[in-house]
């Protein structure tokens, strides 16, 4: 069973004072005053609170690659657009104009996956893929296709593999605009391990109606 352990709301500190200089574009002066007031408001002293310095770089090993990939927002056209100086151009191969002012935004975010994976190994482990009797124990690694991948000397002891899965939300009712994580489980890692912490690979938003393609294609081309 988990551990429980009990903490105070401070430590939400830190987490939240980034937010909302991320969320707010804040300069580094405003963040500074920020941090002025939680010093008059807080008895106790946190080191990452004394300045913007020291509080970004509590989180600075979370700065990572972050692929934008700008997509048609045409329902049923997927064509990945092409982007100069960050912004999709107004004339696309598709015909569809891109209309800046106009147009909705439909993009895909691409997280680095080696990136998730060393840490996700480092801080978590994996566990080597001892194929187990089907009859006693049912597992990835112990199923048909596992199986015939390694036979195919397709996955070996230093591979990882993941599965797959997606589930979206809508930021508000009345769109047909959707954000949708496609999650990756590692199927070497330990059952709980894998149930508890998922790999994020792409984010979408867009039309729900031409979700799937531009998200593979992109990641192909990355
Ligand atoms: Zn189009």
């Amino acid at each position: 069973m988990d551990e429980k352990v009990e903490t105070y709301s401070s430590v939400f500190l830190t987490c939240l004072s980034v937010a909302l200089y991320l969320r707010h574009n804040l300069t580094k002066t405003a963040l500074s005053h920020h941090l002025d007031i939680l010093k008059v408001a807080m008895s106790a002293s946190y080191k990452e609170l004394t300045s913007p310095h020291n509080l970004l770089a509590k989180y600075e090993n979370l700065k990572t690659r972050v692929k934008k990939i700008f997509v048609c927002p045409k329902p049923k056209c997927s064509t990945i657009l092409i982007v100069k100086d960050g912004k999709p151009e107004e004339n696309q191969p598709c015909g569809h104009k891109y209309i800046a002012k106009q147009s909705n935004n439909c993009y895909v975010l691409q997280l680095p996956i080696e990136e998730q994976l060393v840490y996700f190994n480092k801080h978590r482990g994996l566990t080597k893929a001892v194929p187990c009797d089907p009859n006693v124990r049912s597992d990835v690694y112990s199923g048909e296709l596992y199986g015939k991948l390694r036979t195919e000397g397709k996955i070996d002891d230093f591979t990882i593999t993941l599965q797959a899965n997606a589930d979206g939300a809508k930021p508000f009712v009345v769109t047909k605009y959707s954000f949708w994580p496609f999650l990756g489980i590692v199927n070497e890692a330990k059952y709980k391990l894998r149930r508890n912490f998922v790999i994020l690979m792409v984010l979408w938003y867009g039309n729900e109606s031409h979700l799937l393609k531009p998200s593979w294609d992109g990641q192909s081309t990355n």
